[in-house]
């Protein structure tokens, strides 16, 4: 595993669609891992592969309660309730913010053994997993802050 560079700020790759994964190779099971390690250096919860410079879609996640996930093309399939978060972004230091989520999702997506797996989350997890997803489409939690601010440099 190796622990990768972070890109931020206007870096254009934040904004970019990502690609589908057609298949998990060993090579995205070594993106896989990078990230997750790259994710526990920076102290982070969630990271998304755009966040590494790779526009494709697969995203890490671990809540720090248990919940560990290494997932390709997640898709958000179903939403319920809604809550107001606190995020911050390692794309985006120095900042919190907060936005409204849905309380529940449910999502499908591919394992790193390429089965298909069904996801039901709720809380902080399902905010990890809706700050994730949206970056694999080019949006940072910042474009939709309903409260953002400064706090220390990080
Ligand atoms: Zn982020």
């Amino acid at each position: 595993m190796a622990i990768r560079n972070v890109r931020t700020d206007d870096n254009p790759v934040l904004r970019e669609v990502c690609k589908e994964v057609t298949e998990v190779t060993n090579g995205i099971r070594k993106i896989l891992d990078d990230m997750l390690e790259t994710m526990y250096e920076k102290d982070g919860v969630g990271l998304a592969a755009p966040q590494i410079g790779i526009p494709k879609r697969m995203i890490v996640v671990d809540d720090r309660e248990g919940n560990v996930f290494k997932l390709v093309n997640p898709v958000i399939i179903e939403e319920d309730g809604e809550q107001l978060s606190v995020e911050g972004c390692l794309s985006v230091p120095g900042f919190r913010g907060r936005c409204k989520r849905p309380m529940t999702v449910s999502l499908e997506a591919i394992n790193e053994n390429g089965e298909k797996v069904s996801i039901k989350a709720e809380g902080f997890l399902a905010v990890i997993f809706c700050h994730e997803i949206d970056h694999l489409n080019g949006i940072l939690y910042k474009d939709k802050a309903v409260e953002f601010e400064r706090v220390e440099d990080n």
